[in-house]
């Protein structure tokens, strides 16, 4: 099932008005999982309504148009719907007698065009508008759905409430339990991640597979209907199953879980403790940490060391080491790393130096980040990045991408 919702307007596309109408009727869509595959817009043109009319006809089950069912001139919707669908206008009765009356009651005359107000379609299914004068209109015409609705949004949206959405809920007998969840991977970007999953992504429609990229990490929302709840989460589970099959190594948790508290669980769960030596990121990571209950059963502390002056008083980084190599070098964030270790009796030490921007540092570009990972007594491993962003973005992404480290 195709639904098409086409807004008549040149408002519409000079940016006058947003498309609030086709938003709105799209996310209630969507509560009744029905799926809204076009959002038009034209303006008030008789041949391009009626080509845009001609197209959603070609590609849609259900079209719902709005505006352009006024009584001035430039409302044109009727005009084009007459060409497409071959019906002819009719005057219906009980909208002329609302519109005569209204006149009447405001000793006012009613024009010719007001008279317009009143004409549907010969055949078609009136939706009485009680919160204006156009009714809204339920046409089935070879196979198409088409539902005509006012533009002014009250209007639209009482006559939605009122009849399309029940009527659509019982003609199509939709479901109408929605479920959703958020998976949340780390360590691939998103671009990756859609082609990995592309074959699913095209596939599905119930459940909808919707990836989003923030701060350095990837969500993937999976929304699904069904009769009763159960059978919804049931098609949930089984996409993630799927989903997992194919990018599972960089998945870390679902909904609202963040990969701080993943590692702060991982660590507990083994029982192990870790503290952190940072320069550019200013503590941001022991931060984050710190901040999730808990935290003490893992953390010990860590140190700020930002100068190289402070490495080197702090963190025991030699004087050598630093003239010859710089602190932002993988050989400093090496010793960080190690000293942190045997300085605070922790079984993981992290390390950070880098360049945050905007200028550069020791003739280092800003985003270039070492981070340093003492793991027991293991040979100490340093990894390099190179950031975009401005200074803000390089030091949440690097704080980031320490943790992820943790993770894998
Ligand atoms: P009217 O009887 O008021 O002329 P109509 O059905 O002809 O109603 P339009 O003239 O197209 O509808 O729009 C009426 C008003 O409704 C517009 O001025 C605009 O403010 C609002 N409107 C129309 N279309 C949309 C839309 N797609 N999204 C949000 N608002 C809209
Ligand atoms: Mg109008």
């Amino acid at each position: 099932m195709r639904t098409e919702i086409i807004g008549v307007g040149t408002e519409l596309l000079l940016g006058q008005i947003a498309n609030t109408n086709a938003q709105w009727i799209s996310s209630r869509l969507a509560d009744y999982g029905i799926p809204v595959y076009h959002h038009t817009v034209v303006g008030d043109n008789l041949d391009r309504v009626t080509s845009s009319f001609k197209n959603a006809q070609k590609r849609s089950d259900i079209i719902i148009i709005t505006g352009g069912l006024g009584p001035t001139e430039d409302d044109l919707t009727r005009d084009a719907g007459k060409r497409v669908l071959g019906l002819n206008l009719v005057e219906h009765r009980e909208t002329m007698d609302k519109i005569q009356s209204y006149y009447d009651r405001n000793q006012r005359t009613m024009t010719v065009n007001n008279r317009k107000q009143s004409l549907v379609f010969e055949g078609a299914n009136v939706l009485p508008n009680l919160e204006g004068m156009a009714p809204g209109q339920w046409i089935n015409r070879d196979g198409v759905l088409w539902i005509f609705l006012p533009g002014v949004p009250g209007e639209m949206k009482h006559l939605m409430e009122e009849y399309v959405l029940p009527r659509l809920q019982s003609n199509f007998q939709v479901d109408s339990q929605i479920v959703s969840q958020m998976l949340r991977f780390i360590g691939i970007g998103e671009s990756d991640l859609e082609t990995k999953l592309q074959t699913l992504i095209t596939q599905q429609t119930n459940p909808t597979i919707a990836p989003l990229a923030s701060e350095g990490e990837v969500g993937v929302r999976l929304t699904a209907t069904g009769a009763t709840t159960a059978e919804a989460w049931k098609k949930v589970e089984n996409l993630k199953e799927q989903i997992l099959n194919h990018v599972g190594q960089y998945y870390y948790g679902s909904d609202d879980i963040t990969v701080e508290e993943k590692v702060r669980d991982l660590l507990k769960a083994k029982g192990l403790t870790i503290g952190s030596a940072e320069s550019f990121t200013g503590g941001k990571f022991l931060e984050r940490l710190v901040s999730l209950p808990g935290a003490s059963n893992v953390c010990q502390g860590g140190y700020i060391a930002y100068t190289a002056e402070m490495k080197e008083k702090v963190l025991q980084v030699s004087k050598l080491l630093i003239t010859t190599y710089g602190t932002i070098s993988n050989q400093c964030a090496e010793v960080m790393a190690r000293n942190t270790q045997s300085l605070l009796g922790v079984d993981i030490a992290i390390s950070f130096t880098g360049v945050a921007g905007p200028d550069q540092s020791e003739g280092q570009e800003p985003g270039k980040v070492f981070i340093g990972l003492q793991i027991g007594d293991e040979k100490p491993e340093v990894y390099e990045y190179h950031f975009h962003g401005g200074r803000d973005q390089v030091r949440t992404r690097a704080v980031k991408k320490g943790y992820e480290l943790l993770f894998h």
